[in-house]
């Protein structure tokens, strides 16, 4: 499959924005994505942003995204207390949240799917797009009850290394996640591999994104 590259020299410093309405959102979506291109682009700068925890999702969130951008010398770790569940009915205050957020003028920007079903998902999506006008956005996918998941079209093969190191990461981070039945390394593999078949991964395994709008730059 022909492979698309970004506009981007080794060296060029990128301004990465993760998005998440939950303490493990980003890392399930994105997660392996995110080491990825600390890897490959050691001038990253990243903002990594979750926007409702409680004080003990909190302390994973922080110990979590710490590991995740271990390597990484410029980055922003912010964690909200929006009301979990609640994001629509407390609309204003999130979107007025998301208009400081103009000033960093990221080039890439994680963020969740537009038909996600969990209303907190879906609503920073819509204020993702509100905000940022002009940027490459790509929205990630999190398995759940809800049966939500859809056709990606952008997807991001990963090594190995990195995913065990992300379904390792999430088993260790977050274990008031423990005793919900979803939560659980079958199912981090198995939408990384059924990803990985949609997009002929060499290692097996790919996260996979929706990416509405994408200029060819020739
Ligand atoms: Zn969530």
């Amino acid at each position: 499959m022909l492979k698309f590259f970004p506009d981007l020299k080794e060296n060029d410093k990128v301004k990465v924005l993760c998005l998440g309405a939950h303490s493990d959102d980003i890392e399930i979506g994105c997660g392996g994505t995110i080491l990825k291109i600390i890897e490959h682009m050691p001038q990253v700068s990243v903002d990594w942003i979750v926007f409702s925890a409680s004080p003990a999702r909190r302390e994973e969130a922080i110990n979590s995204a710490s590991e995740f951008l271990n390597n990484v010398h410029e980055k922003e770790i912010i964690i909200k207390n929006f009301e979990d569940g609640f994001f629509p009915y407390n609309g204003a205050e999130i979107k007025s949240f998301f208009e400081d957020l103009k000033n960093l003028s990221p080039d890439i920007i994680f963020t969740h799917y537009r038909h996600d079903l969990h209303q907190d998902h879906r609503l920073l999506c819509d204020l993702t797009w509100n905000t940022f006008r002009d940027h490459f956005i790509l929205e990630y996918e999190i398995p759940k009850y809800d049966g939500d998941l859809g056709t990606p079209n952008f997807f991001v093969h990963l090594p190995s290394s990195i995913y065990q190191r992300k379904v390792d990461s999430l088993l260790k981070h977050f274990g008031t996640q423990e005793n919900k039945h979803w939560f659980t390394p079958e199912t981090f593999r198995a939408i990384l591999r059924l990803r990985g078949i949609e997009s002929r991964a060499p290692e097996m395994y790919a996260e996979a994104f929706h990416c509405r709008k994408l200029t060819w730059g020739i």
